[in-house]
């Protein structure tokens, strides 16, 4: 027996691209479904964006504390009460989720618990969490936003105990005394905050020339220089060919011959899409390496189904989602929608410290033709970041005699200044225009306005 619906939109996948299209169609006036297998929030809420930002932020505490002494305040540091940790981040999250799910209910949406598949251009097939009769729901059309997964290193083997990924290291009840994390990306380089601070020796391994190899090389390496000051050991350009469980830890194998063992390893090498035992083939949407394929209006193959998120092959990023999501359900309303600029969206690595860059890296630049000013303004030379006690750099990448096509930062907080480097590259503001722009003393933003004033040819606190 099962029972038919019908609704405008049938959305598959209740995390950032899915509920942000779910939102923003019912905003429209449409009547939509939404089905979820797991937690409404999906990766971000529940094991992505917002818990590690929690434990990143209770890392932040203790460094605060551990070094107190360098503000001149008396503090000692005890000790990390993980279970007390842990509240503090589930209640974070825990608040969330509640206030999400309310925003969902009052917008009509119908939210569907259950495991979905598509069993044909217009209908989904949900067998229910709770159990029973299986559902088919149809509707005008479809949208695939069933995410992601952590991606898997072949020959390795993820027990969750020893080996973890990072929904494992999200629920971990000890710290562990040393870890190795096979990945210097962002989700890496958090991990390998936290557990520094938590009083971890953390390894990092990455087969790229540099951690957080997809930002300017120039941030890569100020993040490089910050770690080794903390202790944090890494290994780049090192191809990882096993890693074995010990009696008493893990031993991992790199291809040139070294063995390192730890407590942990962290596998951390990015996310995959989850494509398979979703219906694709049934229906005839089209894939490539398993992400499937779209327009600039995020549609597939077939006309009646679209796909956002991390299972597109586009920057894994929630604020992707959400931008992939509210453009579809804007398309589907019959607005005038502009494709997304992909370019012009703001990344943040959320370690300590922060890096964060939007548009072009320099090496990037040239090579999509471009002759290239560049300026790298050092954090030293701030205010702010003298009495934060943070280090970093403030790096503009312009056209020569053009528009600024990325800014590369590194320092704390500097996930917070994106907004303003994101304003300017997606404006095609020159160097000369941001530097009129008048910046309040003493804070970090100044060093935006520096980098521009050097750019312009009138630096204030630098030199040319
Ligand atoms: C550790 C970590 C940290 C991160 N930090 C950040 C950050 O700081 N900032 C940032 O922008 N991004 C961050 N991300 C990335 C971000 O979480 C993802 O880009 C985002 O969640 C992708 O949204 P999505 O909607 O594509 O997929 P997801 O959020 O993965 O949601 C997909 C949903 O679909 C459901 N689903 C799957 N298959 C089915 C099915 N057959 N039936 C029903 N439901 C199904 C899943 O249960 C899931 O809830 C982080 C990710 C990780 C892992």
């Amino acid at each position: 027996m099962s029972q038919q619906d019908d609704f405008d939109l049938v959305v598959l996948g209740a995390g950032s691209g899915g509920y942000a299209a779910a939102l923003r169609a019912a905003e429209l006036g449409m009547r939509v479904a939404l089905i979820e297998k797991d937690k409404l929030g999906g990766t971000c809420l529940h094991k992505g964006c917002i818990p590690t930002k929690a434990l990143l932020h209770s890392a932040e505490v203790i460094e605060d504390i551990k070094n107190a002494a360098n503000f001149g305040v008396a503090a000692a540091f005890d000790h990390v009460d993980l279970a007390g940790v842990r509240k503090y981040k589930d209640g974070v999250v825990g608040g969330l989720f509640r206030g999400l799910s309310g925003l969902v209910a009052s917008r009509g949406i119908e939210q569907i618990d259950g495991t979905g598949q598509l069993s044909s251009p217009t209908s989904v097939t949900v067998t229910p969490t709770a159990g029973g009769a299986q559902r088919v729901v149809s509707g005008t059309n479809l949208l695939i936003a069933t995410g992601s997964v952590p991606k898997q290193i072949p020959g390795i083997i993820v027990d969750g105990e020893r080996i973890i990924t990072s929904d494992d290291a999200l629920t971990l009840d000890t710290i562990p005394r040393s870890v190795i994390i096979l990945g210097g990306g962002a989700i890496g380089c958090e991990f390998a905050t936290i557990w520094n601070s938590f009083g971890a020796k953390v390894t990092i391994v990455e087969a790229l020339p540099h951690l957080v190899p997809l930002e300017d090389v120039a941030s890569s390496k100020s993040l490089e220089k910050s770690f080794k000051r903390q202790g944090i050991e890494f290994t780049v350009g090192a191809m990882v060919t096993e890693a074995t469980r010990t009696p008493d830890g893990v031993s991992v194998s790199l291809e040139d011959g070294t063995t390192l063992s730890a407590d942990l390893v962290l596998v951390a090498i990015g996310r995959a899409p989850v494509s398979e035992g979703i219906g694709l083939e049934t229906v005839g949407v089209e894939t490539y390496r398993g992400y499937i394929k779209v327009d600039q209006h995020c549609r597939t193959s077939v006309p009646t189904i679209f796909a956002v998120g991390d299972l597109i092959p586009t920057l894994q990023l929630a604020h992707v989602g959400f931008a992939e999501g509210i453009l579809v359900a804007e398309t589907l309303a019959g607005q005038q929608v502009q494709p997304i600029d992909y370019l012009g969206i703001p990344r943040v690595t959320y370690s300590h410290p922060e890096v964060a860059s939007v548009g072009l890296t320099a090496h990037s630049a040239v090579e999509h033709g471009y002759d290239i000013e560049e300026v790298t303004y050092d954090l030293a030379g701030n205010g702010k970041a003298r009495i934060l006690g943070t280090s970093g750099i403030v790096k503009v990448v312009a056209a020569k005699n053009g528009p600024v096509l990325g800014v590369h930062m590194v320092g704390a907080r500097v996930g917070e200044l994106i907004s303003e480097a994101q304003l300017i590259v997606n404006w095609d503001a020159r160097p000369d225009e941001v530097a009129q722009h008048i910046h309040a003393h003493p804070t970090l933003s100044e060093a935006v306005g520096e980098a521009h004033l050097a750019l312009a040819g009138k630096p204030l606190h630098s030199h040319n």
